[in-house]
This record gives C-alpha cells, sequence and structure tokens, in this order.
C-alpha cells in the first residue's frame, strides 16, 4: 500500500519534540498570542529571508487579511491565475473586490505572465500570483509588469515553505505573502494555521490589527477587524517543524528526481521545473490521458493519488453567478481533465516510488 501523504510518520519521526512542545504550552496556560507564537513568527521571517511574519488562523485568511490591509475592496479588481485552489479567488471576493482569472503557462500550470497585460484594467489593484505544487510562479516578468503599472504584488505561498526563485525565498518577493500551515502543506500544523509575511512595516501592522479584532492596544478597536489568530499549541508545533522543513524538502526533491527518472519518456507530461525555480514538490502532478482509468488502476494496486483539481473555480457552483460558461478558460479546464497528483512526501521510500512507477506505466501499456 503506498499512501498519498503519510502524515502519521511526520508525527512519529517527531514525536518527542512535539510531545515536550504539547507539555510546555499546557504547562504555561497560556493558549492565545503569547511567546511561541512570537517566537515563531520571528523563526519563520527569517526563514522567509523578510522583516516581519504575522501568525493568523488558517491560509485563506493569510490571503484576504493582505487584500483588506491594501485597502482593496469594491470596485477594485485583483488578477488570480484561472488554476488554482479556491481559497485564492474567494480571498478576493470576500474583500469585495473581484477576481479576474488569467490563464496558466501549461508548461508549469501555474500564470502565464504573457497574458497578464491584457487582463489589466483602471480598476485593476493587484496581481495574486500562486506558487503551485510548491514551485514559483515565474516572478520576474510579473513584478516588472506591476511596477510599470503601479500594482500590488501579493503572493499566494501556501504550498511553497522553503521554495526558492532565482536564490530568493517564495514569500520575499511581493509586497506581501501568505502561507497555510494545514497538516498537508510542507510546513504543516497539527490543524489549521497560516500566516502573512512581508518587509512592510506599516502593512504587517495593519495585517496584525486586523487579525486581532482591529485591535493592537486591549479593548481599544481602531477598525472592523476578524479573530484569526496562529495559536500558541499550533505555533509551539510548527517551530519543531520548521527546524525540519528545509531537510523534509531535499527529501520531496529526492522523490521528484526518483520519479522523473523513471517516468521519462512514459506517455505522459511530467512536471517542467521554470530557469532559476527551485520547487519544493509540494505536489507531484502528472498529466495523463484517460485519467480515470489509471488512477482506478493505481488505487486498484493499493496506490492512493488525488487530482489537484478537479474543478477550476471558474466552474465552481460558487463562481455561478460570475458566469464563466464551459470553455472560457480553456487551459485551466484541460489541465482539470488531466492532472494526476502522485504520492509524494518527506516519508515516501525510493521503494514506494518504483511501487508507483512499475503501476504507472503498466496502466500507461494497458489503456495507452
Ligand atoms: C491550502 C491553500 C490555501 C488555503 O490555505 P488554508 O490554510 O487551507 O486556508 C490557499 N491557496 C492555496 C494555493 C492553497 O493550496
Amino acid at each position: 500500500m503506498v499512501p498519498f501523504l503519510d502524515l502519521s510518520a511526520g508525527y512519529q519521526e517527531l514525536k518527542t519534540e512535539l510531545d515536550a512542545a504539547y507539555r510546555r504550552v499546557m504547562d504555561s496556560s497560556w493558549f492565545i498570542l503569547g511567546r511561541e507564537v512570537e517566537a515563531f513568527e520571528k523563526e519563520f521571517a527569517r526563514f522567509c529571508g523578510v522583516e516581519h511574519c504575522i501568525g493568523v488562523g488558517n491560509g485563506l485568511d493569510a490571503l484576504s487579511l493582505i487584500v483588506r490591509a491594501l485597502d482593496i475592496g469594491p470596485g477594485d479588481e485583483v488578477i488570480v491565475p484561472s488554476n488554482t485552489f479556491i481559497a485564492t479567488w474567494l480571498a478576493v471576493t470576500h474583500a469585495g473586490a473581484t477576481p479576474v482569472p488569467v490563464e496558466p503557462d501549461p508548461s508549469t500550470h501555474n500564470i502565464d505572465p504573457a497574458r497578464i497585460a491584457e487582463a489589466i484594467t483602471p480598476r485593476t489593484k493587484a496581481i495574486m500570483p500562486v506558487h503551485l505544487y510548491g514551485q514559483s510562479a515565474d516572478m520576474e516578468p510579473i513584478l516588472a509588469l506591476a511596477r510599470e503599472r503601479g500594482l500590488k504584488v501579493i503572493e499566494d505561498a501556501a504550498q511553497a515553505q522553503g521554495a526558492r526563485y532565482h536564490g530568493r525565498l517564495a514569500g520575499s518577493l511581493g509586497c506581501a505573502a501568505a502561507f497555510s500551515f494545514y497538516p498537508g502543506k510542507n510546513l504543516g500544523a497539527f490543524g489549521d494555521a497560516g500566516c502573512v509575511v512581508t518587509n512592510d512595516g506599516a502593512l504587517a501592522k495593519r495585517v496584525r490589527e486586523l487579525s486581532n479584532y482591529g485591535s493592537s492596544q486591549k479593548y481599544h478597536h481602531d477598525a472592523l477587524g476578524f479573530n484569526t489568530r496562529l495559536d500558541e499549541l499550533q505555533a509551539a508545533f510548527l517551530r519543531v517543524k520548521l527546524e525540519r522543513c528545509d531537510e523534509w524538502n531535499e527529501r520531496r526533491r529526492a522523490i521528484a528526481a526518483h520519479y522523473m527518472t523513471r517516468l521519462k519518456g512514459a506517455d505522459l507530461i511530467l512536471p517542467n521545473v521554470l530557469d532559476g525555480a527551485v520547487p519544493v514538490w509540494h505536489l507531484f502532478v502528472v498529466r495523463v490521458q484517460q485519467r480515470e482509468l489509471v488512477a482506478k488502476f493505481l488505487a486498484e494496486r493499493g496506490i492512493a493519488t488525488q487530482i489537484h483539481y478537479p474543478i477550476p473555480p471558474s466552474r465552481s457552483g460558487a463562481y455561478a453567478s460570475m458566469d464563466f460558461s464551459a470553455g472560457s478558460m480553456p487551459i485551466a479546464e484541460a489541465l482539470s481533465r488531466e492532472v494526476l497528483s502522485l504520492p509524494m512526501g518527506p516519508h515516501m521510500t525510493i521503494k514506494a516510488v518504483d511501487e508507483v512507477c512499475d503501476a504507472l506505466l503498466a496502466a500507461l501499456e494497458g489503456h495507452g
């Protein structure tokens, strides 16, 4: 049996330290905005090479708070990828602004910089690239265009803790970035968690205020804030896991490299790594014809796969009122029919990778 991602192996490897972190917080009886959150924020900011980190409740809130802190709202537009998890779009919609989708480069699945200019209108305030599957979007042309047109760049780095782009870390490239620490992410908590990182001190202050009831001083409320904070237990767990994040990403790279070697020349499309990008392989996504048959063939052999994502946001019920017809985002829609995420994680063995490859190659020959 090959699981898609073995979270329990992650706990077992770090059990002593995680259990000690748990006891430390329980013994302190301080659960909200204490020393663990403060320490994690410093450590994660250093990890990303930025000045400020603000812990929040989850990745969606991290994105939404950035949008709100930038005063983007009703009447404004934000450019988002057509091919992403729906949270990217929701963060814009929940702030009252309009997500304007731009199609991906089919070779990386990330937003295609060459298509962004034509989507800019006088209402556009920001571009929100996603570093999908742990590979940085092609940020240089995006940042250049944003500079030229006076737009903010907000990174959705939920899948990209530790990823690099021309030597710089994901999260340090735009005016602010959102991270998710959902358990399955490369740096995962044991529950929901997220953060915002930025080099902009005023923006950091605004986000922190909004995350904590619009207050920077207890019971003084200067903005219509929210309650979305990183809690002490999750921060304590994340501190333990942050120390291993680079090493665990390295293991993912070895797995990805083995997949690449074994699957080269097969009847599928392998991931393409952009020049200058060093991905962290949150997911290993291939494109196959007759995906459902292939996935079924693998499942019958005990190999778990997933689909990221089967329905683009433009075709989701949530966005029915925006009237994107079938075929309006043809690249995202084509990808959604062919993508297949293979098992990937820091505790996967090379033997398991071989099992997946053997079965997948057999499936492709059988169904080719
Ligand atoms: C996971 C994810 C989010 C949202 O994070 P949550 O912590 O689940 O709210 C946003 N964007 C992308 C690309 C994600 O993968």
